[in-house]
């Protein structure tokens, strides 16, 4: 059989009209500030890219680019500076930061209630508790085409490659949530074929192309490919899409799979923190 194409373009520009309707409906406007610490091409790419979904939907973004020599102290001071700034709602560092700055640091230095990225150990508590809180973009965005899809979660043996604390874990943790049965896989893991052969739903957050092949996936599995990794223009995920796509019921690709949804879930939280904020 072939697969049915997930197509998170197409289901991230739904979700950016419902929130551009909801904005202009607003007095205020929502606001996202997004840090971006040197020159990485990628980040500055992800970086225009949200400032135009911004504009889009009429959300305020204000885009703070600074030098790659900064401080760990300067960053810290800007951080301080957005969580007091009523314009703002969501703060976002984007990831990674140069080496001599601690990630982990600037992320605490977030004000829990604007961290829209949800990486900020209170609402990563949280969530891992199953109470309110910010969920991290891509976890949500793989959660949400699954069930744009209509496809069935509960259950069903899931199985996530890859166990990073802002995707593979959090991935997992929304699956279980769902009542699926999660199999964690990752580097260390011995025979992985052996475990993705039993997933019905199969997510892939690695970042090594080709690594899922068709012998690897179970026939009729829903599959799921986070990675992403940049050869030139183009962009590859973990799953070999030719062999895959013609065993699988359902799959998404890479592009135009959980990457646009990963900036259309950054809108929503966007929104979720200036509710929070706005209406108490
Ligand atoms: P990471 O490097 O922090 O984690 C990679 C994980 O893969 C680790 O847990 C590791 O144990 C596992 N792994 C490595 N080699 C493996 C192997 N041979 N077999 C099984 N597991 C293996 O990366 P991350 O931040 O979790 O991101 C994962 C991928 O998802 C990357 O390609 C990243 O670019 C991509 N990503 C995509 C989006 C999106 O919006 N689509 C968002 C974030 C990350």
């Amino acid at each position: 059989m072939t697969a049915t194409i997930i197509d998170g373009k197409k289901t991230a520009e739904k979700i950016r009209s419902e929130i551009k309707e909801y904005v202009s409906g607003l007095k205020k406007k929502p606001g996202l500030a997004v840090i971006q610490v040197g020159k990485n091409p990628a980040s500055t790419s992800y970086v225009n890219l949200k400032e135009k979904d911004c504009k889009e939907v009429g959300i305020y973004s204000k885009i703070i680019r600074l030098v790659e020599e900064i401080s760990e102290e300067e960053l810290v001071e800007k951080i301080i500076e957005l969580n007091k700034d009523n314009s703002i709602h969501g703060i976002l560092v984007q990831l990674p930061l140069p080496k001599h700055v601690n990630e982990e640091v600037a992320i605490d230095m977030i004000n829990p209630l604007k961290d829209v990225d949800g990486f900020h150990p209170v609402n990563a508590g949280n969530f891992f508790i199953g109470k309110a809180g910010f969920v991290p973009c891509t976890p949500k965005g793989v959660i949400r085409l699954l069930k744009e899809y209509d496809i069935p979660i509960e259950g069903k043996n899931a199985v996530v490659v890859g166990r990073s604390n802002i995707v593979g874990k959090p991935i997992a943790m929304l699956l279980m949530m769902n009542n699926a049965t999660v199999t964690i896989c990752h580097s260390k893991t011995k025979n992985l074929a052996e475990y993705t052969k039993n997933a019905d739903i199969l997510v892939v957050a690695v970042g090594k192309p080709g690594l899922i092949k068709a012998e690897m996936v179970k026939e009729d599995a829903a599959i799921i490919d986070v990675g992403i990794t940049r050869t030139g223009n183009l962009l590859k995920g973990d799953v070999d899409f030719d062999s895959v796509s013609k065993k699988a019921s359902y799959i998404a690709p890479v592009p135009g799979g959980v990457g646009p949804m990963t900036r259309a879930m950054l809108l929503e939280n966007t929104i979720e923190a200036y509710n929070n904020i706005e209406r108490g």
